[in-house]
């Protein structure tokens, strides 16, 4: 798995124009196998998503380093996540800031990705099974959010929960499984910018 997981890195996300070193290290160590179901170890360094039950999905490798990148996490960032799935992105997620909580709307997935991340040993996650369109205003503002489901608009409490500063990465779009990643940003003085990136497909963000 190891040596799989090494031509992930070299082949998917070097090759492709992934820069950040702290990343490609960070997916180079942390194991994509044990995050999908013992028949599918084996298809868990392949380029594309791969299945995770309830008609989910965890998502293509490149897919998840891009966004982080885009993401730009700091140490002491606070991060909120919405659509923790299996909790691959969780997991990369913890390695780069200081704390991460990530809401799932399916509670049995919500459960197993707490499960796993804890038996994996990311401590620095708190995996709450809520629907995330709201955000979560407990924990509000977030230095970072990051929204791995494909959002018919952007919910308008998630830009709220973003702290000056701060940067959100979601996939925008009205079709089914077509999205445009967009990256907003807040600026010091609480001015919205919005950008637009890759074209992506992402399964729907569940509306409240
Ligand atoms: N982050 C995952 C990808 C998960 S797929 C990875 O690392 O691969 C998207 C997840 O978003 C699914 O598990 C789905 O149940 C969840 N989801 C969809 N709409 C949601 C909502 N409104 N709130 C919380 N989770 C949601």
């Amino acid at each position: 798995m190891d040596n799989l997981r090494h031509q992930m890195v070299l082949h998917q996300l070097g090759r492709r124009g992934i820069k950040d070193k702290k990343i490609l290290e960070i997916m180079e160590r942390v194991p994509r196998h044990l995050f999908v179901n013992e028949e599918l170890h084996a298809s868990a360094y392949d380029d594309g998503p791969l299945p995770i039950g309830y008609d989910q999905t965890i998502s293509q490798p490149y897919i998840v380093a891009f966004m982080t990148e885009q993401l730009n996490v700091q140490p002491h960032n606070n991060v909120l996540e919405i659509g923790t799935g299996c909790g691959y992105q969780t997991a990369i997620l913890s390695q780069l800031a200081k704390k991460v909580v990530s809401l799932e709307r399916i509670p049995e997935l919500a459960e197993s990705a707490q499960l796993r991340l804890q038996e994996l040993g990311y401590a620095n996650v708190d995996v709450i099974n809520a629907n995330g369109w709201n955000g979560y205003k407990q924990e509000a503002p977030y230095d970072r959010i990051i929204v791995t489901a494909g959002a018919k608009k952007i919910p308008e409490p998630l830009i709220d929960q973003l702290a000056n500063g701060g940067i959100m990465v979601i996939p925008v779009g009205k079709i089914l499984f077509s999205q445009t990643l967009r990256i907003i940003s807040k600026d010091s003085d609480g001015n919205v910018i919005k950008k637009t990136s890759l074209p992506v497909r992402f399964v729907r963000l569940v509306n409240k």
